[in-house]
């Protein structure tokens, strides 16, 4: 990746790097990352930071987990950017050999630290090599925005979400279980950029998302519609919906299971979870001269028992 070979000259070329620690610099581009939550961290570490620094890799910032290896002039660095750095060491340029840097595996294994979603509610306090995995599935951690149309890094919880969404995406916000929408597009035969407005339902308590969009399967222009679930997957699965779309005298309908937005936008749609209606059928259900498409699209949201 062009990017992180960019990343390693940087290092290389501030000599000041060489002594470490010096995360100072380093510091800036965890940010640029975008991991908010391990920086919100920081003030509530219990352990001595300085500690935590020796655990942090030099080059991704990342906690590190054995093996962790080090450079003959004892530089450490993760198992995960030992590969990526051509068998040099980032901080002093030597050949990095393979040693691993036991004793640090064994500081590590001798702690216990917050999960990193402290800041979001979480209260565990765990042994460091178990941290990791509670984290993966820490039901505090925080959710991607789903808004599809752009490459937003917003995360954070469900209302956070929801207040965004309303206020910086301007996403039509509905009340209830049933929906009646219609969409319109005047030219079908552009559909690259037919991404249409993110509906967001409130109903159960709950929030929901309706994603419709066209997109190219294979050689063929689809529309697909689907629902996801504003939480956890688990929570999810207590939930159903149809989706009704029809016109001259034709009609399709699909009933799914909404996905967690813990699935990507992109991940359910390239799985097809949702009703899927080929061009040629949509020009139909628009009726008429084929010039322009007009969808109408009507939906249900239930709690199953
Ligand atoms: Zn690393
Ligand atoms: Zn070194
Ligand atoms: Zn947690
Ligand atoms: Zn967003």
């Amino acid at each position: 990746m062009a990017s992180s070979n960019l990343f390693f000259d940087d290092i290389r070329n501030k000599p000041e790097v060489i002594d470490p620690p010096q995360n100072e610099d380093l510091t800036d581009i965890g940010e640029s990352v975008n991991d908010p939550a391990q920086t919100a961290l920081k003030p509530n570490v219990t352990v001595s930071s300085s500690v935590r620094e020796l655990l942090e890799c030099p080059v991704c910032l990342n906690a590190m987990y054995p093996p962790i290896h080090q450079c003959s002039n004892g530089h450490t660095l993760c198992s995960g950017c030992k590969p990526r750095v051509q068998n040099r060491c980032p901080t002093c340029r030597h050949e990095l050999g393979n040693i691993r840097c036991l004793a640090l595996e064994k500081v590590a294994a001798s702690l216990e630290l917050p999960c990193k979603y402290q800041s979001f509610g979480c209260i565990g306090i765990y042994p460091y090599y178990s941290k990791l995995k509670h984290e993966s599935q820490c039901v505090f951690r925080p959710y991607n925005c789903p808004y599809a149309g752009s490459e937003c890094t917003v995360i954070g919880d469900i209302p956070y979400l929801v207040a965004h969404l309303k206020d910086d995406h301007k996403v039509d916000m509905h009340n209830g279980s049933t929906f009646n929408h219609r969409y319109v597009k005047s030219n079908p035969h552009e559909v690259e950029n037919a991404t249409w407005m993110l509906t967001v339902f409130s109903c159960f308590g709950q929030y929901f998302c309706l994603h419709f969009e066209a997109f190219q399967l294979g050689m063929a222009p689809v529309y697909i519609a689907f629902l996801r679930f504003m939480g956890d997957d688990n929570e999810a699965k207590n939930y159903s919906y149809s989706l009704e779309v029809g016109g001259g005298g034709r009609k399709m309908i699909w009933q799914g299971v909404p996905r967690s937005i813990r699935d990507s936008h992109r991940k359910v749609r390239d799985s097809f979870d949702g009703l899927i209606i080929q061009r040629n059928m949509a020009l139909f259900f628009s009726g008429g001269d084929r010039k322009e498409l007009k969808l109408r699209v009507t939906g249900r949201i239930w709690k199953e028992q």
